[in-house]
């Protein structure tokens, strides 16, 4: 490149510099003159030869070549420049008395910038090789720019590079432990079983922990604590994996799951003894806030079978397997068995079904009358829910309530059915069909009588049916009393002042303190229908009624024994003085239109049996 830098920067008096290659001395003096005058630094050449040395050693910014020479030609020496990569660039003007265009067309054909024929004028040649020297600028800062352009683009490529690493790392690395994240663990896990699949000895399993009660210890200590201590489960579990070759990765998925990938292993029991290690390695305290925090974790254990094609089919196992060691009381870990993922699968389709029952109201409510033993006379129903399945007809409650309640459902449903009982209350009272001391008794769960507003609820239900509160008796559990004394204790006075009925349900199965019942404003207690049943002729076969019966009395309440299936069950009750029962001796539950009909046409069948009592 023709260094210019001695050029000025304004447009009208721009100069650098030239070489004058011109074989007549007088000529060369006329330029020098002109030139130099204007500001230019002037080289001077008498023919081709010292033209192209001189070119060469200064670099000027442009030639001034003549046409006609001897020797070279100009020409051959704008040929010659233009060969050279030094001189390549140069832009070179020519100066020549050949005015033909023939002899111009050539001139440029051979390379030439610019012509100018002789005689010249002196501000003619000014301002061309003004207006050279102006493009060679206008290049240089192209290049420059280009060049810089380069530099950023280059900059910002490596800026990119840096950003695209981090952004991968960030994608495959939990952010709390800096262990590998559940991606990460799945693209690894994915390697290896693509590897077992030619290397039939290179046997691995997945073990998947989860920890007890973290979120108990999150929610009383606080977030801080809880980062503090999965920390440090990260720090125990990398420790075992610095001692333990087998263990290929430990990762971190989230919340207080981690997974480990266990390859080089010949058998389960390599997988089992791991196992302890970290269940070893778990169960010392750890230090956090000055207390010791004690962590059990669950594990589930997948052998790393040809048979899966995903690794995600791999952590949905060990996932199962998990939750079937959480349920376990015996062992911390649990081996993955194909048949529990049909059980999940089962539970996973009933949790949907549940949800569109629910939105669909797809559930009924039965009916079974509640019987005055020695009167023979129906003084209230319980209200017994089913579900009306789309497709698989009539489901009977002990298929799908405890799972309700497991899965919190129960909450919604229960409010259904106390909704449906209280609306067929209503319209059984305004067609005049019920006596006013007829009650109907609903079951509640125990996380329905934990929600803050239950009262309100229960209000409200009452109220939209337009029914008198003491219609409706609720059915308690033992334990759902128990397990929540404070609050319960409060909400049951509050419903007692309502006006509200109280049942304890299915008494004796729930080793309560008789002597906390005795404070609560239960008006009633029922007899559970598995004391119930054995009760035959024989005196031994009573077992631990009479006593339920006989404290039921001190305490002022009254007591409903489920479950009567025979006359002989009904004698032996009567005479042991309870007043109420149920059961299918009297009635099995049925749809609420059938119900009250029972009020009329029951008594008559039930007369037969009144002297059976001696009553
Ligand atoms: P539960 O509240 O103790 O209801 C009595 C159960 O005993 C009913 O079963 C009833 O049909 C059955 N039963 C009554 N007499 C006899 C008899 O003589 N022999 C036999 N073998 N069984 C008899 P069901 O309707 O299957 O209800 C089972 C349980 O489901 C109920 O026990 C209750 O715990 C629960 N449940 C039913 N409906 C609801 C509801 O709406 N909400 C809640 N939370 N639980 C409900
Ligand atoms: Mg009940
Ligand atoms: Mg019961």
């Amino acid at each position: 490149m023709s260094d210019i830098s001695s050029a000025s920067p304004s447009r009208l008096n721009r100069t650098g510099r030239v070489l004058i290659v011109d074989d007549t001395p007088t000529n060369r003096l006329i330029l020098t003159k002109l030139l130099l005058k204007a500001g230019h630094e002037v080289y001077e050449a008498e023919d081709g030869l010292t033209a192209i040395a001189l070119a060469q050693t200064y670099q000027p910014a442009i030639i001034l070549l003549d046409i006609m020479m001897p020797g070279l030609n100009g020409y051959a020496v704008c040929k010659q420049l233009r060969s050279q990569p030094e001189t390549a660039a140069i832009p070179i003007v020519f100066l020549s008395a050949l005015d033909e265009p023939f002899d111009k067309v050539q001139a440029f054909q051979y390379g030439a910038a610019d012509y100018i024929t002789k005689p010249f004028q002196p501000e003619e040649v000014l301002a061309r090789v003004c207006h050279q020297i102006d493009l060679q600028l206008a290049k240089q800062e192209q290049k420059r720019l280009y060049a810089e352009l380069q530099n950023q683009v280059q900059e910002r490529n490596q800026l990119l590079k840096l950003a695209n690493n981090q952004l991968i790392e960030g994608t495959l690395t939990d952010h709390l432990t800096r262990l590998p994240n559940r991606l990460a663990f799945v693209k690894r896990l994915s390697k290896i079983m693509a590897h077992r699949k030619t290397h039939p000895d290179a046997l691995f399993a997945l073990v998947f922990l989860d920890c007890d009660r973290f979120k108990r210890i999150n929610d009383s200590l606080g977030h801080q604590v809880g980062d503090q201590l999965l920390k440090g489960i990260a720090r125990r579990l990398c420790k075992v994996q610095c001692d333990r070759a087998s263990i290929d990765t430990v990762a971190r998925f989230g919340g207080d799951e981690f997974a480990l990938l266990v390859t080089n292993i010949s058998s389960h029991s390599d997988v089992v003894r791991l196992v302890k290690e970290v269940v070893k390695s778990l169960s010392i305290p750890f230090n956090l806030v000055s207390r010791e925090i004690y962590i059990d974790a669950s594990i589930g254990l997948v052998w790393g079978d040809t048979t899966y094609t995903k690794a995600e089919h791999l952590l949905r196992d060990a996932d199962v397997a998990m939750y079937q060691a959480k349920d376990s009381s015996l062992s911390p870990y649990c081996w993955f068995e194909a048949d529990m993922h049909s059980k999940e699968m089962h539970l996973l389709q009933l949790e949907t079904d549940l949800r569109l029952a629910l939105e669909r109201k797809e559930f009924e409510l039965y009916y079974q009358p509640i019987v005055n033993l020695y009167k023979l006379e129906i003084v209230g129903f319980e209200a017994l829910v089913r579900w009306q399945h789309p497709t698989k007809g009539l489901i009977p409650p002990g298929d799908f309530v405890g799972f309700a309640e497991d899965t919190g459902f129960i909450v919604q449903l229960g409010e259904q059915v106390l909704k449906m009982a209280c609306e067929h209350v209503s319209q059984w009272e305004q067609a005049g069909l019920i006596a006013p001391q007829i009650t109907v008794s609903v079951n509640m769960a125990a996380q329905q009588l934990l929600q803050p507003d239950i009262l309100e609820r229960i209000q409200t239900i009452i109220k939209d049916a337009g029914i008198a509160p003491h219609r409706l008796r609720l059915e308690l559990t033992e334990r759902s009393i128990i397990n929540n004394r404070a609050f319960v204790d409060e909400v049951l006075r509050a419903l007692q002042q309502r006006n509200i009925q109280l049942s304890i349900d299915d008494f004796g199965t729930g080793y309560s303190a008789l002597s906390y019942l005795h404070t609560l404003p239960v008006s009633c207690l029922k007899v559970d229908r598995s004391f119930v049943q054995p009760i035959t002729a024989q005196p031994s076969s009573l077992g631990v009624v009479p006593l339920i019966i006989n404290i039921a009395r001190t305490m002022g309440m009254q007591v409903i024994a489920e479950g009567i299936e025979n006359r002989v069950q009904l004698k032996q009750l009567q005479q042991l003085g309870c007043e109420y029962g149920q059961g299918y001796l009297f009635q099995k539950a049925v749809p609420a239109d059938n119900a009250i009909e029972l009020l009329n046409r029951a008594v008559t069948g039930w007369e037969s049996w009144r002297d059976a009592a001696g009553a």
